[in-house]
């Protein structure tokens, strides 16, 4: 450990930045105190965690105060310093860094949030919160974060794949929406390694057996515009670099090209000190090489949502080998780079503007809290972090030439609520270049898109299943909740109604009003009415809460159908729980899942009282249980069993699906699986007749819908013939 803190002298020395060495030195030496005796997962002293943390943060040139809090984040949560400790050796601002980031390691350790999405819907919304109070609370969490993916695999198997998607769902989108790219591209391929390692180490092979090569090739190129350059007496700094291996892998992977298609695989980079210089220059590289139609982009005109700038452009060497010039400014050099950090890195140097790009920064982190407010539902977030972050945008213009950024897949609604919500409420048609369209056109880079509007127009509420942006979603919802109340109230319960008939729930009126407002009560209405609205106008999605209001029911009505019982009949012997079983007339008692039909909750199923293994649970309808139910020896061993109400355990289920055998059909499958957050135990494919391919698949499944939706999902992946749960 002493290695590793002379490590973060000699940064904090390179650095060329004046930090406060001895502030510094008294966190190190408390925090030594601190975690003394604890040990990292690597058997390492668990010191070297906050040490890693504050050579990343001096890296991104955080400040002195941002240095301390790193040495110090862990020290709150697992050691007896308090943050009273902190304050007062540190001072308010340490302290409060520290607290923010404890805030944020506690979030979904609790157990309050009942579904993954829940708890990672919270953990974003605090994450927000606490970039809006202070951005630097993030940027250390980033840089926690960053240390634990290089370090996880210490960590076992289904850990690792966990914290690989969550980090590549929150963390590394936070980290590119914070314009950090060096923290985004390696939590990425750190990712990548965990969640897709055959396609990892595929990528990586073969950028190792043309690493000499390229670098030959990248020397040459560099050289000539060099000297090129000179010649018209311009200044600037060359350097050449490689995509990023995540960034191969979404182009070979998911669209489908290949390892020779992706022309920036290679990238000179021209960096020069003015605006001016940037196009000039293009125009140089454009009379040394053949440019490829299509591959230019201003993004110095027309800067990406999170403040990227440069101009792009693809060209052929005389071999006719294509590689990407990115040019731009020291300034927005920084900018790509190190994002919302360049404030604190290069405050000295950048001048002024600085602060206004930081603001701007945050004022997109405020607006989505905002958005998040009106609607009352917090995973709307999430799903914005996924979408609105997406590192894909298109460019869509208006008559007048203005430009709107939208997500990929975002329709002609979006772009009108994009241009001003009261386009978008009064929109009644749209024409791209001239042409009238329908209104879930998606919209392309380039395209001219015109809204038609009409004064007495409303929205409809079919618009929120097609449009693709939350912020069109947002505003679509917020019309509803303000202009139709009734409407919302009335559409509400009859939806419902609708849902509770087809789950088959139903109680008298006295008792029906009692339960609409219990539910109402959980979800954070006052009262029934609000409740019914926010169905109405999309608030609140049945769909996602009717899993519980069914347990809920259940419970109810369930438990006073069994006091009823209890008064007549005699008391029956309290059943026993375990794994999320209850088997009727046993306490306690051991229980495993056959392996021959692997019972999911949901499943109808049947306990067999073993010899000496406790009971073990089988599907009713499994071969073993109808050919041995009516054996006279055995009848007296099977016992009725059924699910817990709220099984939080998951179930090993198997899946075949027989597929056409197409190139990246793994990698869809794969990539489906980890976005749905399902772990997957083992996978083996084998060939069949008439190219198709056979796949088997052990998956963790809490219950029979997510499997059913997970099956869904595979029979919606192209190629794929059939996909149903495998019974051995
Ligand atoms: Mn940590």
């Amino acid at each position: 450990m002493k290695d590793t803190w002379k490590e973060l002298i000699t940064a904090i020395e390179n650095s060329g930045k004046q930090y406060e060495i001895d502030r510094i030195q008294k966190a190190y030496e408390i925090a030594c105190q601190a975690h003394e005796g604890q040990k990292r997962r690597s058997g390492e002293p668990y010191i070297i965690h906050p040490l890693a943390v504050s050579i990343i943060l001096v890296g991104l040139g955080m400040d002195s105060d941002t240095i301390v809090a790193g040495l110090l984040h862990d020290v709150v949560e697992d050691t007896p310093i308090t943050s009273e400790d902190v304050k007062k050796i540190f001072g308010q601002d340490v302290a409060l860094l520290v607290n923010g980031v404890t805030k944020l390691t506690n979030l979904g350790k609790r157990g309050e949030y009942v579904t993954q999405e829940e708890r990672q819907a919270e953990n974003v919304r605090k994450m927000l919160l606490a970039m809006a109070q202070d951005v630097r609370v993030v940027i250390i969490k980033l840089a926690d974060r960053l240390h634990n993916m290089r370090t996880i695999q210490y960590r076992e198997e289904q850990k690792r794949r966990d914290t690989a998607k969550e980090t590549m769902d929150i963390y590394a989108p936070l980290a590119h929406r914070l314009g950090i790219r060096s923290v985004k591209e390696e939590l990425e391929d750190l990712c990548l390694r965990q969640l897709d390692p055959v396609a990892y180490n595929e990528i990586e092979q073969n950028l190792e057996l043309r690493k000499e090569e390229r670098v030959k090739f990248l020397d040459n190129i560099k050289e000539r515009i060099q000297e090129r350059l000179e010649k018209e007496n311009q200044k600037a700094h060359i350097e050449g670099r490689v995509k990023s291996v995540y960034g191969i892998y979404r182009k070979v992977y998911m669209q489908g090209k290949t390892f020779e298609e992706i022309y920036d695989v290679y990238a000179v980079r021209i960096i020069v000190d003015t605006v001016i210089e940037c196009y000039s220059i293009f125009g140089i590289i454009h009379d040394m090489f053949r440019p490829i139609p299509n591959r230019i982009k201003d993004y110095i005109s027309t800067p990406k949502p999170n403040m990227y700038q440069s101009l792009h452009t693809t060209v052929l060497d005389k071999e006719g080998i294509p590689f990407e010039v990115q040019i731009r400014t020291w300034d927005m050099h920084y900018t790509a780079e190190y994002g919302i950090a360049a404030h604190w890195k290069y405050k000295a140097g950048i001048g002024g503007n600085n602060k206004d790009k930081m603001e701007e920064r945050l004022a997109w982190v405020r607006q989505l809290l905002e958005s998040q407010k009106e609607s009352g539902d917090v995973e709307d977030i999430v799903r914005s972090i996924k979408t609105d972050l997406a590192p894909e945008e298109v460019f869509v213009f208006t008559p007048k030439g203005d430009v709107v950024a939208l997500p990929i897949g975002s329709t002609v609604i979006d772009f009108a609520y994009a241009i001003h919500t009261a386009v978008g409420n009064r929109m009644v048609g749209a024409k791209i270049d001239g042409r009238m369209v329908s209104l879930d056109t998606e919209v392309k880079t380039g395209m001219i898109v015109e809204i038609i509007t009409q004064s007495n127009q409303s929205p409809n509420r079919n618009w929120l299943k097609i449009v693709k942006t939350s912020g069109a979603r947002n505003k679509i919802r917020t019309w509803f909740k303000r202009e139709r109340r009734e409407e919302n109230i009335a559409e509400g319960l009859s939806e419902l109604e609708r849902e509770f008939k087809r789950n088959s729930i139903s109680l008298d009126n006295e008792k029906m009003e009692e339960f609409i407002l219990d539910i109402a009560k959980r979800q954070h209405f006052s009262s029934r009415d609000e409740f019914l609205a926010a169905i109405g106008y999309g608030g609140v999605l049945l769909s996602r809460i009717m899993p519980r209001i069914k347990d809920d029911f259940q419970q109810k009505y369930r438990s006073s159908e069994s006091e009823k019982s209890e008064k007549q009949i005699v008391k029956p012997k309290k059943s026993g729980v375990s794994n999320g079983v209850i088997v009727d007339g046993l306490d306690g008692c051991l229980v495993k899942f056959s392996k021959c039909c692997n019972p999911l909750p949901g499943d109808e199923i049947i306990g067999f009282v073993t010899r000496g293994y406790g009971v073990s649970i089988h599907k009713k309808d499994c071969i073993n249980v109808t050919s041995s139910v009516d054996n006279e020896e055995q009848k007296d061993r099977w016992l009725p069993a059924h699910w817990e109400s709220d099984v939080r355990e998951s179930f090993k289920a198997a899946i075949d699906i027989v597929a056409d055998d197409r190139p990246g059909l793994l990698a869809d499958i794969s990539i489906a699986l980890a976005n749905s957050r399902v772990p997957m135990h083992s996978l083996n494919a084998r060939e069949l007749k008439n190219h198709q391919v056979g796949i088997n698949l052990v998956l963790s499944i809490s219950n029979l819908e997510q499997l059913n939706n997970i099956l869904g999902m595979f029979k919606r992946t192209a190629g794929v013939i059939s996909a149903q749960r495998a019974y051995q």
